[in-house]
């Protein structure tokens, strides 16, 4: 592929607080051509996701930090632009972690490289409700906070890739799904767009009163995404036998200092019954992803899962974008569309 240039994004700095532009570099280097058993895959939709925050800091957690230097990880849908392997001809579409990136070189027996089935919904879903969000809505609920009919479930950052799927598949599986959200616009769309019974604004100041309202019979899930204030005024509430996924608390994420934080798990073992709760990562549960993939499709098609994005054109554009995460300017799914998928391969 001569004289096609690779736009790629690479960690300068490591951020401190909020990640502002000098953290990162935009680079262009030329494309080169896939060796024997490769493919080149040109990026077609890159998503944004909070899990990068962590990547770019050197505090100790349970996946490798990003070196500087080294292009910002990330989950993408690409099409094959150039092919020396049977089973991926030109115009294949896939999803990977090839990251902040124009073009990657691809491998078939890369374990997180999947096809994706355009006719199971739109490709950019790949890396939205029928991908690693969705899944870690599916399997977190389901595994782990293991929902029974006619209990209550309580999800935070209700609107977002995750929490959006989490109170639709506690609806499909008989409960009552209260959300929490910022602000009233996320809210209404929560119960109107997406069916949950309630959503509830943590801006506003009587937040946890009307939690508590919203939640008569107490609490028997909580899917954990945001930590702080908003776990303290739900822990009380939680029933005797309650499971609590812990999925991931945003609201420490740009913490300046280890002492500023208070993990979900300081809260929960402080309570008088402790409910069942455990951190899980979505990748324990990989060999079943295109299962549940297609799963997630089905209710897309059938109308039973809905989901919104907040697309920002162009992949020069994701530092300024992935901020958006942290203060709530996304509204849903979040991603980059960094090409046109091209109809003829
Ligand atoms: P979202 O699409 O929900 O976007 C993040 C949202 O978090 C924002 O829109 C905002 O919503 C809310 N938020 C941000 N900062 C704060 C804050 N300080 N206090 C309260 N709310 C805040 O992101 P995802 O659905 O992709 O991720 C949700 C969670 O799931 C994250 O914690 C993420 O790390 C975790 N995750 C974990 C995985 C795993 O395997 N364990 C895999 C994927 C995600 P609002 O406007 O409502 O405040």
């Amino acid at each position: 592929m001569a004289d096609l240039n690779n736009t790629r994004i690479v960690l300068n700095s490591r951020p401190i607080g909020m990640p502002t532009d000098d953290n990162f570099e935009v680079q262009s280097i030329p494309v080169v051509s896939p060796g024997e058993n490769e493919m080149l895959l040109r990026t077609l939709w890159l998503s944004l996701d909070p899990y990068m925050r962590g990547r770019m800091s050197d505090r100790k957690s349970y996946a490798k930090p990003l070196e500087i230097g080294e292009v910002i990880t990330g989950g993408v849908v690409c099409q094959v632009v150039e092919s020396n392997v049977a089973d991926y001809p030109v115009g294949t579409l896939v999803s990977g972690m090839y990251g902040w990136q124009s073009y990657a070189i691809a491998k078939p027996d890369d374990y997180r490289l999947f096809k994706v089935d355009p006719e199971l919904a739109p490709i950019s879903t790949a890396v939205g409700t029928t991908g690693m969000p969705g899944q870690t809505a599916y399997f977190g609920l389901l595994n782990v906070g293991k929902p029974q009919e006619g209990e209550t479930v309580v999800v935070s950052a209700a609107s977002g890739a995750v929490g959006s799927v989490v109170g639709q598949i506690a609806k499909i599986q008989g409960c009552r799904a209260v959300g929490i959200a910022g602000g009233k616009t996320k809210c209404d769309y929560v119960v109107n767009e997406l069916g949950f019974d309630v959503c509830i604004d943590y801006k506003e100041s009587d937040f946890a009163e009307k939690l508590a309202a919203a939640c008569p019979e107490g609490v028997d899930v909580y899917f954990e995404n945001v930590g702080g204030e908003i776990l303290e005024a739900v822990a009380p509430l939680l029933n005797k036998g309650a499971r609590v996924p812990v999925c991931g608390f945003i609201s420490a994420y740009n913490a300046t200092s280890d002492d500023q934080i208070k993990t979900p798990e300081m809260v929960l073992g402080a309570l008088e019954h402790p409910p069942e709760s455990r951190f899980f990562v979505v990748t324990e549960w990989i060999d079943e992803f295109e299962t549940a993939a297609r799963t997630l499709g089905e209710w897309i098609k059938d109308g039973r899962l809905k989901y919104r994005e907040t697309i920002v054109e162009g992949i020069e554009n994701a530092p300024l974008a992935f901020r958006m995460l942290f203060t709530g300017e996304n509204f849903g799914k979040l991603m980059i569309k960094v090409a046109d998928l091209d109809s003829d391969g």
